[in-house]
């Protein structure tokens, strides 16, 4: 059984936990997260990247950080990573107007390079410290099926041993007894051979349909 993190785990030095507001729907959270000082990733960052999608979604998707386009434009999975995922629902028949979309860190971290500003994976700390967040969406969302995508969603909530090659697909014993599945993040598939691409991409949507399949 994979080392769970307890939803609603305040996190490391504090982190996001200290600004959370007492009223926990979506809109009271995604005004106080533009406050969050949990860790050090708000600072160089554009602004927060909250979660979008309807409040009584019933599945909610999970990434890893917002990414350059997302940091700009104040909105999950609108770069790049983004297409490759909007793509994916489609083929998968999911429409994303139904579902929650959001990241386990609420804030880019990157490594400035000339111009531009490149990927940075976030620490263990900062994940940690960014946990709040996401319990407090999922609490307020009460989705029936969480997709985790990548291993930062996915050890942010099914701890740091939890490894989506090895363990992709849907997921025994995860938290809140919520039916969830495991899958890699779509900005893997952009970084792959081309000549792999097209396989990870339908590897992708298999299971998309798969999550889609528990909840019909
Ligand atoms: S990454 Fe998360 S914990 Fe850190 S400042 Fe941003 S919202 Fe707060």
């Amino acid at each position: 059984m994979a080392e769970q993190l307890t939803l609603g785990d305040d996190g490391a030095g504090g982190g996001a936990a200290a600004y959370l507001p007492r009223s926990r729907d979506l809109a009271h959270l995604r005004r106080a997260a533009e406050h969050c000082r949990g860790c050090d990733l708000w600072e160089p960052a554009t602004q927060v990247v909250f979660g979008e999608g309807p409040r009584d979604a019933r599945m909610v998707l999970v990434g890893e950080q917002p990414g350059d386009h997302e940091d700009l434009e104040g909105a999950p999975f609108v770069g790049p990573a983004g297409r490759v995922l909007d793509d994916a629902l489609e083929a998968a028949g999911i429409d994303r107007s139904t579902v929650y979309v959001t990241n386990a860190v609420k804030h880019f971290r990157f490594e400035p390079r000339g111009k531009r500003r490149l990927h940075k994976t976030p620490s263990r700390t900062e994940v940690v410290a960014c946990v709040p967040w996401l319990s407090a969406e999922l609490t307020a969302v009460e989705p029936e099926l969480l997709v985790l995508m990548g291993a930062v969603a996915a050890q942010a909530l099914l701890g740091p041993r939890f490894s989506v090659t090895r363990q992709r697909g849907v997921v025994p014993d995860a938290p809140d007894g919520r039916t969830t599945v495991a899958t890699v993040h779509p900005s893997s598939i952009l970084r792959a051979p081309p000549e792999l691409r097209d396989e990870q991409l339908a590897a992708f949507v298999d299971d998309l349909r798969l999550a889609a399949r528990l909840l019909s």
